[in-house]
């Protein structure tokens, strides 16, 4: 299949042959069309299956034609790096269009958020805490939306921002059409989608399973530990591109100057960091100045980085759905990656679920006088795990936007699984 069957405006086109992609992805062949049609989408799908393309080509198209400079498309996303990334696939994919994108979130003053807003902006890539504020400020002008896109809807109520998103939901036009795209889809997203869909497409991609091309490596170890033991493997291991996790903001920063105190070039990503600052390290990592970044879940998800070499669970994650997104990092685009997981007593209750989800894929890995009997992890009581942090919308302290015109970088990396569309 090719890009030509739907007929897209051929200043859209253009975005395509520059961005590079020669064929639709399968979310793509299955949502532009049910989308240039007007119809809703409810999308299961996650970052690397090609999603932020499958609903920012139609959108462009459809922008062509109406009146310009009026807010006509508003995306929400959980956290700023996504909203970035999609306003950013905007300006690419849109670079001959002159449609201008504008993106509302933390980091610097309201003020000039402000004159972003008032200048003429086709579409808003938001975060919904601070859309709210200048909803309640009236600063924004929502009365011409006539389409609504909720990115990585699941991630949005993990971060408790469900209610912000049905608040926002009543300041916009009811005509209009609405897409939604969620990894999971737990009672809540479910619940919200039948409240705003209408009659919509249901599309697939992807099942929540590991990608094949990633090989795994458990080390049991004590807490303790478990700072030698990344050590010991950053040292002997040769890791161009490694993304480190940890359960909170706080070891997220001290892992990084540790290793940074010891001749690694590391970083950190995580909710505290201005957005200056996350900037700097996402890009840093990007382009190899970093070789090691140690990142928080919250900051790290839906994150799109080509070439990370290596995933490694520092602290686990709560769940396995939250492993598979970690390790999606990894072994992208066909490419093989390596995920390394320290697990501890703590780590009991996952354990089993992983080892039935992973199943031959499942390696202990020992390192003299670091790690510890698997047998310590396995049949430790099921510990009640420390609270997670939650970064939701009081974490927003401060937030930014910037209005640009359509042109930017381009991205390459891409790994999905398809399904036959269901018409719901
Ligand atoms: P996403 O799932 O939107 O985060 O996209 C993952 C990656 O796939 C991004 O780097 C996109 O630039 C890339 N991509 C999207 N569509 C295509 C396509 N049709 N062909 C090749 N790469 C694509």
């Amino acid at each position: 299949m090719s890009f030509e069957k739907f007929r897209l405006n051929e200043k859209v086109m253009a975005g395509v042959r520059t961005a590079g992609y020669k064929e639709p992805t399968p979310i793509q062949a299955q949502a532009i069309g049910p989308i240039l049609e007007g119809r809703d989408i409810l999308g299961l799908a996650q970052t690397g299956t090609g999603k932020t393309a499958a609903f920012v080509l139609p959108l462009l198209h459809r922008l062509m034609q109406g009146r310009r400079g009026r807010v006509r498309a508003l995306v929400l996303a959980p956290t700023r790096e996504l909203a970035e990334q999609t306003h950013e696939a905007i300006l690419q994919l849109g670079r001959k269009t002159g449609l201008t994108s504008a993106t509302v979130y933390g980091g610097v003053s309201i003020t000039n958020q402000i004159a972003g807003l008032r200048s003429c902006v086709d579409v808003v890539c938001a975060c919904p805490g601070r859309l709210l504020d200048h909803i309640g400020r009236g600063t924004i002008d929502l009365s011409a939306l006539d389409t609504l896109i909720l990115d990585e809807a699941d991630h949005l109520f993990d971060m408790g921002f469900l209610p912000d998103v049905r608040r926002i939901v009543r300041h916009l036009p009811t005509r209009r059409q609405t897409l939604l795209f969620s990894a999971t889809m737990p009672a809540e997203v479910r619940s919200l989608a039948k409240d705003l869909l209408d009659n919509s497409v249901h599309i697939e991609i992807g099942r929540q399973a590991p990608a094949a091309t990633v090989s795994h490596k458990f080390y049991p170890v004590q807490t303790g530990q478990k700072t030698a033991l990344l050590r010991d493997i950053l040292e002997k291991t040769d890791m161009p591109s490694a993304l480190v996790f940890t359960r909170t903001k706080s070891r997220a920063k001290s892992l990084a100057a540790q290793l940074c105190k010891i001749g690694h070039k590391a970083t950190s990503l995580h909710g505290n960091l201005t957005q200056q600052k996350r900037r700097q390290s996402l890009d840093g990592f990007r382009d190899g100045r970093y070789e090691v970044m140690i990142a928080t879940d919250i900051a790290a998800r839906g994150i799109d980085v080509t070439g990370i070499s290596h995933v490694i669970n520092y602290d686990m994650p709560a769940t396995s759905d939250a492993f598979i997104h970690r390790i999606g990092r990894t072994g992208r685009a066909e490419k093989t990656g390596d995920a390394l997981s320290f697990i501890t007593g703590e780590d009991a209750t996952l354990l089993r679920s992983l080892k039935k989800l992973l199943g031959e894929k499942w390696k202990y890995q020992a390192v003299s006088g670091l790690t510890v009997s698997p047998a310590d992890c396995e049949n430790a009581p099921a510990a009640v795990r420390s609270a997670r942090p939650v970064c939701g919308r009081k974490s927003v302290s401060s937030r930014t936007s910037s209005v640009k015109r359509s042109g930017g970088r381009s991205f390459s990396d891409a790994g999905w699984l398809s399904r036959a569309p269901q018409t719901a």
